[in-house]
């Protein structure tokens, strides 16, 4: 069999600047046994100059090329049509795919004879996963920018300063939801100097927020939430209602709140109604990493968006955070594809072995069948009903 060639193109999704390797990961693939070819230009975004590729032994060639020649095309995200429409019979496309909810673009990778592999899949708490976790990895970039981002709209400091100008207090911070990118939330806060609390449905999350050097809200209503896999399950609608009421004062009285909650398969769930940003003090920054086209925690939050309430509240709808970390989440991207590509390749080739557990995450379409049984219920349930 001939050697893989792996190729890393440019990112055409609006305001993506990462790339899914860096020259440490092509030198990895490289040393593997893999070929690997870079668009010219791909890694800009990021701070990659082609010369650095050059100098670990890839290719860097055309985005023609690159595509024509490749076994294997690497990506952080989906194709976008004209890439789709270039792709062959055979040919593997790696990303973060989300395809549950990328239905028709699961199908067109089936009926194109391609085989997807998704990141998004992988199962998170296999130990000999971790390096591959790129949910992980790109949730707590972040989680850490998200931040940044409150930061850049405070118009107050973070930390107590104590100057011949006078005293500052320090900035109340509260973090709503404290799984992988609340938590670097968190630590990013406290490093700051800001005065850190943390909330979570999940149980476990208190200790790992006490550890950090937050306080944990505690809420008398006692929901506990934890769901399968680690993940949190989605609160009844007594549940819902009994947390937005006691979370209120807690918001109300924060300056800054970062909203990270989700549960997998489902819209994000609203933490903050209209009503309490309208109880936060003027000059209180919200961000809503849970924004997207379909809500985010945050009611009046827009993807993408800043939007100031009439009392003076700034609602960032924060989307695609680790883009403005272009270089740090590269190359924690870049290491999580280059360790799942091994993981997949034996002898320089693609062995996609489905009595793995990875395997079994990852591998969404090959061979014309969509191959992930979950994917291909929701597929099919998509397609029955018209939608
Ligand atoms: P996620 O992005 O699905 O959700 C973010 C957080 O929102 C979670 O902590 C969740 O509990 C919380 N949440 C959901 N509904 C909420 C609500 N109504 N109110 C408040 N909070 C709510 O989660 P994630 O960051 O991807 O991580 C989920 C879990 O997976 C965590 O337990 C994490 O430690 C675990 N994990 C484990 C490994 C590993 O073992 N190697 C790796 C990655 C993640």
């Amino acid at each position: 069999m001939s050697t893989l060639r792996v190729a890393a193109l440019t990112e055409r999704a609006a305001g993506e600047r990462r790339v899914a390797l860096d020259p440490d990961g092509a030198k990895r693939l490289i040393a593997a046994g893999l070929e690997v070819l870079i668009e010219a230009g791909a890694g800009a975004g990021a701070w990659f100059g082609d010369e650095s590729y050059a100098a670990v032994g890839a290719r860097v060639v055309d985005r023609e090329t690159a595509v024509a020649e490749a076994d294997l095309v690497v990506s952080v995200g989906p194709p976008d049509p004209e890439l789709l429409g270039q792709l062959r019979k055979g040919q593997g496309y790696l990303g973060m795919l989300a395809p549950l909810s990328n239905p028709a673009l699961v199908r067109r990778f089936a009926d194109q004879g391609i085989t997807s592999i998704s990141l998004d899949g992988l199962p998170r708490t296999l130990t000999r996963a971790q390096s591959m976790d790129a949910l992980s990895s790109q949730a707590s970039v972040a989680g850490y920018r998200a931040v940044l981002v409150a930061a850049e709209h405070y118009d107050r400091f973070f930390p107590m300063l104590m100057t011949a100008a006078g005293t500052s207090k320090p900035a109340a911070v509260l973090v709503l939801g404290a799984g992988v990118a609340g938590l670097q939330a968190i630590g990013t806060a406290r490093r700051l100097g800001a005065v850190v609390s943390g909330y979570d449905v999940r149980p476990a999350a208190q200790d790992e927020v006490k550890s950090l050097g937050a306080k944990f809200i505690e809420l008398k209503a006692g929901i506990a939430a934890a769901g399968s896999g680690g993940y949190a399950r989605e609160l009844t609608d007594d549940e819902r209602k009994a947390q937005q009421a006691e979370l209120a004062d807690h918001i109300a009285r924060h300056d800054i709140v970062i909203t990270t909650a989700q549960v997998p398969g489902r819209r994000p769930p609203l933490l903050i109604p209209a009503e309490v940003v309208a109880r936060m003090r003027p000059g209180s920054v919200i961000v809503d990493l849970a924004a997207s086209s379909l809500g985010g925690n945050v009611e009046g939050s827009v993807a993408g968006e800043t939007v100031r309430t009439e009392n003076g509240v700034s609602v960032v709808g924060a989307t695609n955070l680790p883009a403005r970390l272009a270089t740090s989440a590269s190359q924690a991207f870049s290491r999580n594809v280059s360790a799942l590509v091994i993981q997949l390749t034996t002898d320089g080739s693609l062995d996609i072995d489905l009595t793995d557990e990875i395997a079994q995450g990852v591998l969404i379409t090959r061979d014309g069948e969509i191959v992930h049984p979950g994917v291909a219920a929701a597929v099919s349930s998509s397609e029955g009903t018209g939608s």
